[in-house]
Parts: C-alpha cells; structure tokens; sequence
C-alpha cells in the first residue's frame, strides 16, 4: 500500500464547499493518500484509534452510502475491498472490518460517504461497539 502526501488532481466533481472530505479531494487539506483513482480517494484516517485505518471516499460529494449513486457505491466498495485484500494478503493482518456510517444517530460525523477500513489482528480491539 502506497503513502503519498496530497495532491490529487481530480478535475471536475460535485463539491461542497464546507466539506472536509471534499476538501482533502481538492488538496486543500493535507492527507496521507493510500490509493487514488480517477473516482476514488483512499486516505489514512486522522485519529490514529487504529492502526492502518483507512477512509476510502467518492472524489464527488455525496452525503452517505445511502445517498450515493450505484456506480459510485461500486467503485468506492471495489477499492474497499482491495484494499482490505491488500492488509490480509501482507499477512500483518487476519481480518478487515469495513463500516460505513450512515447519519449522525449511526454515528456520522462527517457527512461526505466513507467507507472505513480496519484491518484487524486476532484478539485485538474491536471498533464495532454492538
Ligand atoms: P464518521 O464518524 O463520519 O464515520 O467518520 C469520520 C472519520 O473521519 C473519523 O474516523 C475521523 O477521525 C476522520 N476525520 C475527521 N477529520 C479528518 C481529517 O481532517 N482528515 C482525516 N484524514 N480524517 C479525518
Ligand atoms: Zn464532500
């Protein structure tokens, strides 16, 4: 898995203006880049509650999975998954969750859909808290 610092060069997607996430896609904000495409940015999440925790994002603003066109919910899931693949296969790993969070009373904070990737080793820390 790659480490790249910013920059994207995504070139014309739907926006918000106000949006975090929206803004790590223009550049405006620093990231550390993992995997990036033409549609989908993949980037280290901020809080380091994880080790390896990921966040993969649509380059388009759209609030969540719910709201996300189908292509979209496709091509982000497909670089969830390879990335996913990728913590297993280098065997530091033993398993991934991935978690989407849908709206602020499921736990969204940030309202540009995410997917979380967390790889997880056995008997380690549990993100989930069902
Ligand atoms: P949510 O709670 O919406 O499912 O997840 C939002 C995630 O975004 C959190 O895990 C949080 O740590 C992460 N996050 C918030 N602000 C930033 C930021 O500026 N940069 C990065 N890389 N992650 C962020
Ligand atoms: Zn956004």
């Amino acid at each position: 898995m790659k480490n790249v610092t910013n920059q994207s060069t995504v070139k014309n997607p739907k926006f918000d203006d106000n949006c975090i996430f929206c803004k790590i896609v223009k550049g405006e904000l620093p990231s550390t880049i993992v995997f990036e495409d033409s549609t989908v940015l993949a980037f280290r999440d901020i809080s380091g509650d994880f080790p390896d925790h990921v966040l993969v994002v649509p380059k388009m603003h759209t609030k969540s999975f719910l709201s996300a066109p189908s292509d979209i919910l496709s091509k982000v899931a497909t670089v969830a998954q390879k990335i996913g693949n990728d913590f297993v296969s280098s065997e530091k790993y033993d398993g991934t969750n991935f978690i989407a969070n849908c709206g602020s009373a499921a736990g969204q904070s940030i309202d540009h859909f995410h997917i979380h990737v967390i790889p997880r080793k056995r008997g380690d820390r549990s993100p989930l808290s069902f």
